[in-house]
């Protein structure tokens, strides 16, 4: 047993409103500059759509993520010797059209406008060539489903779900969706790592996050093309790539990255989990339908004696290990088995998880849909009876979190409804009922876990949402950096000096 530790974010997904605070707060403290007015580390994309950048989900066009092979998995993109036979031929490479070009407005046009009837405006222009362009895209083109039948409709998840279906998803009165936050997946078989012929992308040691060294990095791009998240970006401007760092900086002072510190749903969580790297080949080179098991399996339980012990033979001090057992991340993730990662099928091992939404109650009454006429408890119970029925198709949130396998988000989605009923019933009527109690029974739980999972998912503090190990880094950039303020201005972390084309 090799132990290790790991920073994870957890998603609650029924609390993400799609407010991009996120987003926003992660561009102005990272990606606010030339090169990078594209780059969203964080996005939020509305789902069903085709996300950002468009059609990322498509790995027949963008060749990302792994496959297995006989060797036991390879990457999509291409093997060894093909990466370096091909190493100016890159065709699975995201064009400017998938994103969309970085584009500003001319202001001056408002003040050096000749006198006329209309008010001026400022013409759009790239901020690429400065040429005047005309917009077409944009981050969050399709934001609650604009534009349904070019982007919902072509959502790669929608494989495998009835025609009917797909039409009522996008019928005025039942339509439904709901949002999905991204970052870097900081995965424990990162592609981007093993596809970077200059071995710029590492992965720390200490905790997991996956970084670009700038110095190293020549620009030739396959982290791109091999990431399956489409989660690092090329800097135009500089000619290096990037991607989000974890706020990492942030985190070894004991501040959550900027993205969950600012989410106005809460839905984010973070705290540490302990892995055993001994089994990532065998957790990656799994059959389809056991991947989702077998990185579980990976994810160690921090209260094992034998685990505990390991851990400290490997380095692990006691706060880490401390953080380890009150870490959030591991007990949405192993103790409640709430939360999944995003297209396990990918094989990168993404080590961010998240909890499925549950669909909205549909207004109309239909035949074997849940009805409005009933009370909220009863609407509850017919959900829990009925949850094919469900607005948001379980096959439609099995492509997206556990490979196709839609017991398992039955599973979660009933054991959520189930603490939803108990404390409706608890609160409201001021006692359980024998079927309540038969229905905990039935969905796995138990009034004890009930209020644990309710008291995480509604009333924790910033204490309990992010859990972080003594990281004592700031000690060490202070000895070797002097006084941290006397760098501020400067171009980042990674590097003090901006990096050059090419060097
Ligand atoms: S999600 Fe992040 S760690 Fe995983 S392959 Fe993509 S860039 Fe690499
Ligand atoms: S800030 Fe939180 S609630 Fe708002 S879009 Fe981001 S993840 Fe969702």
């Amino acid at each position: 047993m090799d132990v290790r530790a790991h920073m994870s974010m957890l998603f609650h997904l029924d609390k993400c409103i799609g407010c991009h605070t996120c987003s926003v707060a992660c561009k102005n403290l990272w990606t606010d500059r030339k090169g990078a007015e594209y780059m969203w580390w964080n996005n939020v994309e509305t789902r069903p759509g085709t996300g950002y950048p468009t059609g990322w989900e498509d790995q027949e066009h963008y060749r990302g993520g792994w496959e297995k092979s006989w060797v036991g998995v390879e990457l999509k993109l291409h093997n060894r010797p093909q990466g370096l036979a091909n190493l100016f031929y890159n065709p699975a490479l995201p064009e400017l059209d998938d994103y969309y070009e970085p584009f500003t407005f001319r202001y001056e046009d408002l003040f050096s406008a000749p006198e006329g009837d209309h008010q001026p405006t400022a013409v759009p222009i790239s901020a690429i060539t400065g040429d005047p362009i005309d917009i077409e895209a944009g981050p969050n083109w399709d934001d609650d489903l604009s534009g349904s039948n070019i982007y919902a409709a072509n959502d790669p998840n929608m494989a495998g779900i009835a025609t009917e279906v797909r039409e009522q998803m996008s019928e005025i009165e039942r339509v439904v969706f709901n949002y999905l936050p991204r970052i870097c997946n900081h995965c424990l078989n990162p592609a981007c790592v093993a596809a970077c012929p200059s071995g710029a992308i590492y992965k720390r040691g200490e905790d997991g996050v996956v970084l670009v060294d700038e110095d190293k990095c020549r620009a030739w791009r396959m982290c791109v093309s091999a990431c399956p998240y489409k989660k690092v970006y090329y800097n135009w401007s500089t000619g290096k790539s990037e991607k989000c760092i974890l706020c990492f900086p942030r985190m070894e002072t004991g501040q959550a990255p900027a993205c969950a510190h600012s989410c106005v749903g809460r839905i984010r969580y973070m705290g540490v989990l302990l892995y055993d790297a001994d089994l990532i080949q065998w957790a990656a080179e799994g059959p389809e339908e056991e991947l989702f098991d077998r990185q579980n399996e990976v994810i160690l339980d921090p209260f094992d004696p034998a685990v505990v012990a390991a851990a400290r033979q490997n380095g692990l001090d006691d706060g880490t290990i401390a953080a380890a057992q009150n870490s959030p991340a591991y007990k949405f993730v192993k103790e409640w088995k709430l939360a999944l990662p995003l297209h396990a099928e990918y094989r990168t091992i993404a080590m961010m998880f998240y909890i499925p939404p549950l669909s909205p109650v549909v207004s109309t009454i239909e035949q074997g849909l849940v009805r409005l006429d009933i009370s909220p408890d009863q609407i509850d119970f017919e959900l829990f009876r009925g949850l094919e029925k469900a607005r948001l198709p379980i096959k439609y949130l099995a492509n997206l979190f556990s490979a196709g396998n839609e017991e398992v988000i039955e599973g979660i989605l009933r054991k959520m409804l189930a603490v939803r009923i108990y404390k409706r019933r608890q609160s409201v009527e001021g006692f359980i009922d024998e079927a309540t109690e038969a229905l905990i029974e039935s969905a796995g739980t138990t009034p004890e876990e009930i209020e644990a999972i309710y008291r995480m998912t509604t009333l924790p503090t910033m204490e309990e949402r992010f859990v972080f190990p003594p990281y004592h880094r700031e000690m060490s950039a202070q000895t070797v950096y002097g006084d941290p303020l006397a760098r501020k201005g400067e171009t980042g972390f990674g590097y003090t000096d901006a990096p050059k084309r090419g060097a």
